[in-house]
């Protein structure tokens, strides 16, 4: 898991203020080749702006804004780097215990948010399996907005989880919360989820991009999409691993109709910028069981690589998020569309 090692590319609009004067020009000019980077200068009636292109972490160190008539200095190209478009164009393929996941092959992810006990998590895998999920969910470690909510069964979880997966013959995806338990979760988990509130806790990105199996990295609610492919990029990515597949679920606004507000055009916006796989939780988004079944289909029919729900026996009982989880028979019934939008869309599954 090498480190991509290709110099990148930056573009930099250099405006110069209307008063600046030529030997501005050429000073921001010279600047720029003294780094080995290109410098094109347009001369406008009113302003001259030079054209910035060149290696990306030689050009980001040249502070354009202190140079004399300079005005702003504009980055073109994105600030995140090994998971952009520009730096691989195709897509990339994640392989989930031997589920790919990407690149056309849909992921569908289903199971109980939270492992309660082993009858809780059996029915749902179950009913998953059943349905034709190809990964199973399941939390061990449960980061709640209160302290006082369950908390997850934590490693006992991730044992029911393992045998769950022989049972059923499915990978499953589980949450790490804490950097210090990154190993252990890893030594279960086919696949490791980053929740919405860590998407920043750069200190567990990094210890993710450091370990070999792959990551789910869930947007912050009030994560711009830019801010979520840096966490990406920056902090597993170049740590070493390069099997990332990102997760919208939600992002938080003004609307209370809904828990969060599903960011749809999120799936074709980074599919546009990014060559990871990206799939759409509908059941932490909408926050209400009767949205999974609409929302699961715009996730689809957008683009998206696959999906994540909430699937519980008894979501009455449910110790965590009972009122977004489905039933059994809500989940076969939904696969059914599924997997009639599949075939028509040429997606495999
Ligand atoms: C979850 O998937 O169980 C979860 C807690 O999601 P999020 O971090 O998006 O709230
Ligand atoms: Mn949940």
């Amino acid at each position: 898991m090498a480190t991509p090692s290709n110099p990148i590319d930056e573009a930099v609009i250099v405006v110069m203020r209307s008063d600046s004067t030529r030997a501005d020009v050429e000073h921001v000019a010279e600047r720029l080749r003294d780094i080995g980077a290109e410098a094109h200068v347009s001369p406008g009636k009113h302003r001259t702006v030079v054209g910035a292109i060149g290696d990306r972490a030689a050009i980001t160190q040249l502070p354009f804004e202190a140079f004399p008539g300079v005005e702003r200095a504009v980055p073109v190209v994105s600030s995140f780097k090994f998971v952009s478009r520009d730096f691989q164009a195709d897509d990339t393929i994640v392989d989930v215990g031997g589920v790919k996941v990407g690149g056309g092959n849909l992921a569908v992810i289903a199971g109980p948010c939270a492992v309660e006990n082993r009858d809780q998590l059996f029915a749902s895998a179950e009913a998953a399996k059943q349905g034709g999920a190809n990964i199973l969910r399941g939390d061990a470690f449960k980061p709640r907005t209160s302290p006082y909510s369950f908390q997850g069964l934590g490693e006992k979880g991730l044992e029911l989880l393992t045998e769950a997966r022989e049972t059923f013959g499915m990978p499953f995806i589980a949450e790490v919360v804490d950097p210090r338990d990154v190993e252990l979760v890893a030594s279960y988990a086919d696949l490791i989820r980053v929740g919405t509130r860590n998407m920043a806790n750069f200190t567990l990105l990094s210890e993710l991009g450091k370990q070999p199996k792959p990551v789910l990295l869930k947007r912050g609610f009030t994560a711009t999409i830019e801010e979520w492919l840096n966490a990406a990029a920056e902090y597993i990515y170049k740590e070493g691993n390069h099997d990332v597949i990102m997760c919208e679920r939600g992002i938080r606004t003004f609307e209370t109709a809904t828990r969060n507000t599903l960011d749809i055009a999120a799936v074709p916006v980074v599919k546009r910028l990014s060559h990871l796989p990206i799939v759409v939780d509908p059941s932490h988004s909408g926050g209400r069981r009767e949205l999974v079944a609409p929302l699961t289909r715009a996730a689809i029919a957008v683009g998206a690589d696959g999906f994540m729900i909430d699937v519980h026996a008894d979501p009455e009982t449910a110790l965590v998020d009972g009122a977004q989880a489905i039933v059994p028979r809500e989940f076969l019934e939904l696969m059914e569309t599924v997997r009639k939008l599949a075939d028509v869309l040429g997606v495999t599954y």
